[in-house]
């Protein structure tokens, strides 16, 4: 059986890139440096990304979603990326961690009550991460505890993406510390429970204009129903979600990359030294090429992951390297960029600053660069026993 080209687009995928690539460009480019400034997203780009179906690429369409795959849904990631990866990681959340979750462990009521919200109005948060645990994430320390019809819940949360404006939050808690991770379960909470508090926001060095909050539990009542999942299953959900997950954030340090790139090709072609374009001059054109080289293979190994998870094959191991390659590519492609610029590239004054700050989260969140490695290297030794 022959295979089309990774990077061939069938029809409705090449639409779909079009047509988000068009909205960022209209809509996200006049607004991405305010945004940033700010440190806050325009809630008008909001609202154009659930009218545009980007918040339930992946969600049935008898939920209300647009039916389509893991494969869309980083094109969509990519596409967003190139223009401002503040709104691409927005979307990446709602679809590849939280849609991702409710799609393969939501009950029939849970996906019926949640995902006519998810993908039409409601941005959601996926919430993991403590301050006493990161890479360690098992070690959590949030409870849940049984008390009749509901658990009780309690404790704090860190790092949390679109948590300024998220109405639905995937939190996982303890509720059998004894039984260490086997304890770890998934709750569905929304903003209005009882006892929840949405606290600090992060001031960040990048993606500035994605939330980032603390959130605290005080004995916050969630209804049995509220169980994501089997109860002490949460590890799971965890660990095959951000799998999945990571495959997004390397759809978005490529979009990145590309996009710092274009923006630098354009000053390239134009800006004159010695009387001809900077492209011109050789010095340049190897970097640029090895710059655009470098791009395209972590381009190649996103698409290569995506499509496996979409084939029902085998993709953690892709997916990691992906996530770990893409996110080095658009830290150094970025930092070239900065650089083809000379000094403009070093104001406000071009985009090119933005895209070097936002390129370093790739290597830290969904597990860092060091995480990535100990999965590919368990994965290697387990093909290798
Ligand atoms: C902007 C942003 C958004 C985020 N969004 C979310 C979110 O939506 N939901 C969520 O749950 N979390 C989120 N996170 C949290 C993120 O996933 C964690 O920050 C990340 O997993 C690292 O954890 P940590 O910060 O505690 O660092 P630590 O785990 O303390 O790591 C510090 C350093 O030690 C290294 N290290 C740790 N253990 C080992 C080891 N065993 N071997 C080798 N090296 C090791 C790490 O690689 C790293 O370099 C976000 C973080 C940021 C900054």
């Amino acid at each position: 059986m022959t295979h089309p080209a990774l990077t061939m687009l069938s029809e409705e995928e090449e639409m779909l890139r079009e047509s988000v690539a068009q909205f960022a460009k209209d809509q996200i480019q006049p607004r991405a440096l305010a945004m940033d400034h700010a440190a806050k997203m325009d809630p008008e780009i909001i609202k154009g990304c659930f009218d545009m179906g980007l918040m339930g690429i992946e969600v049935p369409v008898e939920y209300g979603g647009s039916g389509m795959s893991i494969f869309s849904a980083c094109l969509t990631i990519e596409e967003l990326a190139k223009i401002d990866p503040s709104v691409s990681v927005a979307v990446d959340v709602q679809n590849t961690l939280v849609n991702n979750a409710f799609l393969r462990w939501g009950t029939e009521a849970q996906k019926k009550k949640y995902f006519p919200r998810l993908v039409s109005d409601t941005m959601a948060s996926y919430c993991l991460s403590e301050p006493n645990s990161g890479s360690d994430a098992f070690a959590l320390a949030c409870r849940a505890e049984l008390k009749g019809d509901h658990y009780l819940l309690n404790g704090t949360k860190l790092w949390i993406t679109n948590g300024g404006e998220a109405g639905i939050f995937i939190v996982f808690a303890n509720v059998n510390p004894v039984a260490g991770y086997r304890g770890i379960t998934a709750f569905i909470v929304e903003r209005g429970f009882e006892g929840f508090t949405v606290g600090k926001k992060e001031d960040k060095l990048g993606i500035r204009a994605s939330s980032t909050v603390e959130l605290s539990f005080e004995n916050v009542p969630v209804p049995v129903e509220n169980v994501l999942g089997e109860v002490g299953k949460g590890y799971k959900i965890a660990i095959e979600t951000l799998n999945e997950g990571r495959i997004g954030i390397g759809a978005q340090m490529i979009g990145l990359a590309q996009g710092a790139f274009n923006n630098a090709m354009s000053y390239m072609m134009e800006r004159k030294q010695f009387g001809k374009r900077i492209a011109d001059f050789q010095g340049l054109q190897f970097q640029y090429a090895q710059v655009a080289t470098d791009i395209m293979a972590a381009r190649l190994m996103v698409y290569n992951a995506a499509r496996l998870k979409d084939a029902g094959r085998p993709f953690i191991k892709e997916a990691a390297m992906a996530k770990l390659y893409s996110s080095q590519v658009a830290e150094s492609a970025a930092s070239r960029c900065v650089e083809f610029h000379g000094g403009v590239g070093f104001t406000k004054e071009f985009p090119a600053e933005k895209f070097y700050r936002d390129a370093k989260i790739g290597s830290i969140y969904e597990g860092t660069s060091n995480m990535q490695l100990q999965t590919i290297a368990k994965m290697l030794q387990n093909e290798h026993s």
